[in-house]
């Protein structure tokens, strides 16, 4: 089937004093309809800053983004500030870590979820608030006509986030991008609010983007995983492809240090060695070779020399053969 979103050759890059730092360099993938694709990496490997390109919420005075953002056929890349606007509003929209930085403090909850749903549909106002106590309801915001009024500090964090949730979801957006959206509750309350996106996503057949460090997380959420370093995708496949059958070395090191599939990947028992990469003189060849415990079984200098592509499908982007990308976890590393 035709990808809803396919992103190919992004790349993403600041100006700072020390020079230019290539957030996310050349990177390419694919979200269907009523499917998740799951981005795991640590921090800093350039989940966010992808996902703030392709709603084109990145700052242009400090960032260049070139590529292709095919959003259903269109390049968002070329689209004008207006037009982003309009399917920010219509057709995608973003969950944050922290729901403050998508609600003000100065108006109700309420108003901020009917106010833009009015301008981007030309509501009257009573359909809008009409409109917001649906979607509160569906968020499991209890007596939602009453909390309607309410400013966001009168809300627990979980109900912020609830909130967050509902007003990302008034337009029906055909495209979700969730950041790390459970990271800061509790686990009872994560759990409902994952629960929840499930529920809706059938409902809406939403195409979500959920990123996150978490590999408990996805295994339950996403459909297809891609596993980010440096600013670029070294692993893409089914999850169910990528947790039980890794190819890509750093994609070991993350499940390896793992205690078990739980695990949050920032706070590993045995993380990886060493640490990510300065983006600002990004490593020769293969960005992970400096990490890496496997350069010696690749033939010459090739890690150091050459950077490996990421090839389409299930894939890793390294230079172990096929053979050695498909034995060596399951037969020296896979925790037991
Ligand atoms: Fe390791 Fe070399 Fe593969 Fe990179 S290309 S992951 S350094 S073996
Ligand atoms: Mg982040």
């Amino acid at each position: 089937p035709e990808a809803f979103l396919s992103v190919r050759d992004l790349r993403v890059r600041f100006s700072t004093e020390d020079g230019v730092v290539k957030a996310v360099d050349g990177l390419s993938f694919d979200v269907e309809r009523g499917k998740t694709l799951g981005i795991v990496g640590e921090s800093g490997s350039g989940k966010s800053v992808t996902n703030l390109a392709v709603l084109g919420l990145h700052n242009p005075q400090s960032s260049s983004v070139t590529g292709e953002i095919l959003l259903d056929g269109k390049n968002l890349i070329a689209a004008s500030e207006k037009e982003m606007e309009r399917i920010r509003g219509n057709r995608a929209a973003m969950i944050f870590q922290d729901p403050l930085t998508a609600l003000s403090p100065y108006y109700t909850v309420g108003r901020q979820l009917a106010e833009p749903f009015r301008k981007h549909t030309g509501a009257s106002r009573k359909e809008a608030k009409a409109r917001a106590i649906e979607m509160l309801t569906k968020v499991g915001i209890p007596q939602p006509a009453l909390r309607f009024d309410d400013y966001p500090h009168q809300f627990s964090g979980g109900m912020r986030q609830r909130a967050m949730i509902a007003m990302s979801l008034m337009c029906n957006p055909d495209l979700l991008i969730a950041d790390e959206p459970t990271t800061a509750l509790d686990v009872t309350v994560q759990a409902q609010i994952l629960d929840l996106l499930k529920d809706l996503q059938q409902e809406f057949g939403s195409a979500i983007i959920f990123i996150t460090h978490d590999l408990g997380v996805i295994a339950n959420m996403a459909d297809d995983l891609l596993v980010m370093y440096a600013g670029r995708a070294v692993e893409r496949g089914t999850v169910r492809e990528v947790l039980q059958q890794p190819k890509h070395p750093y994609t070991w090191g993350l499940l390896s240090s793992m205690p078990r599939l739980g695990g949050d990947i920032n706070e590993a028992l045995m993380p990886i060695p060493g640490s990510p990469p300065s983006l600002l003189n990004p490593p020769s060849g293969c960005p992970f070779h400096p990490r890496c415990a496997f350069t010696e079984k690749v033939d010459g200098e090739r890690c150091s020399g050459e950077r490996p592509l990421l090839a389409e499908g299930r894939a890793a982007a390294c230079h172990l053969t096929p053979e050695q990308k498909r034995t060596i976890f399951i037969d020296d590393i896979k925790p037991r």
